[in-house]
């Protein structure tokens, strides 16, 4: 490990007293040239607040490496837990060289994580040129896409390796090396910092308790702690050792595991992938194609569980709400067509159409089953999302199917709201 940049990242001052002595005028030509690029960041922030105070986000760099990374995804697959991996080239293993790796990495987009950029090198950006920054990002990006023989990962989740230059930056009066180094990145990928450093790599080899402790600490208990984004690196052995052991305290204590994305929707209103390409559609993998005449589970991104009709199953006007995914007939729904990209959700439970109370156009109108009439307050469109995940509007009202609150429990209610791309409107269509 490298001690002095580790210093360099617990101690915020000896960095920014480096990144004095390193103005040029390059970078002074760099903040007169883009002084106000919009560098969309999840910044180093704990308790943010513009996501719930009971939501965790599990994060891992460094990866991949030949002895650890392995056993953290083991883990996460025994736990039914997703995490994002900021990814390197050639750091603790050589991701252009070795077949093993390069089969660990697509193991992990396999198994539902979000492979991410930590740079090729894992350099301090402060300290190398604009053009070596730009290859950093860039050749990360080249890396992966070799790895998975297309272009079908996106990188547009970045983490600076340290969190040099962005860690510790005050937007009001930024520090040379942050503006000349954030908008280069930022016309590849937005950045993403954290609210709870586990300090892994500062615990003894082995002591998955240090690892533990710090992040539980840290966490307490919803409103009572902090929440957001959780860093850990996937390299030691102490974090394989403690990810199950803080999965586990996550869930008794009332947290939810959010995605990186999920977060970059709740400050942003769209995926990083939009932000990036400025699209609606497309990014991070490719969306599974439905099949008009299926018959589909309806998956919430936000709470993980599956639309579902309330009993009694067979009337009219049951309402549509979201249960835990069991299988059942009235969580099913048949994807019938109406025309060019229109449809009707018919329940398998029940012969009915999903419809929208009234038929209104407001905000908060209740969802619900009725006879199948033909009406437009029974038409959906589908949108893909950035994740694989699709985005239900209401032909008669252009809202979107919507998780009232947004709430996480069984029961909370679905209803027609405001589109805003948001996870509690995105939703998995699972055969
Ligand atoms: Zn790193």
């Amino acid at each position: 490990m490298e001690i002095a940049p580790q210093l360099c990242s617990l101690f915020e001052r000896y960095c920014m007293f480096k990144d004095l002595k390193r103005f040029t005028f390059a970078a002074a030509l760099t903040a007169v040239l883009a002084p106000s690029a919009f560098a969309a960041e999840i910044d180093f922030s704990t308790r943010p607040n513009y996501i719930p105070n009971n939501v965790v986000v599990l994060t891992f760099d460094d990866a991949p490496d030949y002895d650890h990374t392995a056993e953290v995804v083991n883990a996460l697959k025994a736990k039914n837990a997703k995490a994002t991996f900021f990814l390197n080239g050639e750091n603790w293993s050589s991701l252009s060289a070795d077949e093993s790796m390069r089969a660990l990495v697509r193991r992990i987009a396999n198994e539902g994580h979000t492979v991410a950029n930590h740079t090729v090198h894992h350099p301090h950006l402060s300290e190398i040129s604009n053009s070596d920054v730009e290859f950093e990002v860039t050749g990360m990006q080249n890396l992966v896409d070799s790895v998975f023989g297309n272009s079908s990962h996106q990188l547009t989740l970045f983490r600076a390796p340290y969190g040099d230059p962005y860690q510790g930056n005050d937007p009001s009066n930024p520090k040379e090396s942050y503006t000349r180094i954030a908008p280069i990145v930022a016309k590849h990928a937005v950045h993403i910092g954290w609210s709870i450093d586990s300090g892994d790599f500062d615990c003894n080899d082995g002591d998955g308790d240090c690892v533990y402790n710090n992040v539980t600490r840290a966490l307490g208990t919803p409103g009572n702690g902090d929440y957001g984004i959780i860093l850990m690196h996937s390299v030691y052995k102490q974090t394989a050792l403690a990810v199950p052991r803080i999965i586990d305290y996550i869930r008794a204590n009332g947290f939810q595991i959010w995605s990186v994305e999920d977060v970059v929707r709740a400050r942003y209103g769209k995926s990083s992938y939009d932000i990036i390409h400025g699209g609606s559609t497309g990014g991070g993998t490719t969306n599974p194609p439905v099949t008009s005449g299926d018959t589909y589970s309806i998956v919430s991104r936000f709470s993980n569980k599956c639309l579902d009709i309330t009993e009694p199953a067979g009337v009219d006007g049951a309402k549509l709400q979201q249960w835990d995914c069991h299988g059942g007939q009235n969580q099913k729904f048949r994807l019938q067509p109406v025309s060019n990209g229109i449809y009707n959700l018919v329940s398998l439970a029940s012969g009915k159409c999903l419809d929208v109370d009234g038929p209104s156009v407001a905000n908060g109108a209740a969802l619900q089953q009725w006879a199948c009439s033909g009406g437009t307050n029974q038409q959906v469109r589908l949108k893909d999302s950035a994740d694989g995940s699709k985005i239900i509007s209401m032909v008669n009202s252009n809202k979107c199917l919507d998780i009232a609150g947004p709430s996480a429990n069984n029961g909370a209610r679905v209803h027609q709201w405001d589109c805003h791309t948001g996870s509690s409107q995105t939703w998995f269509l699972r055969k």
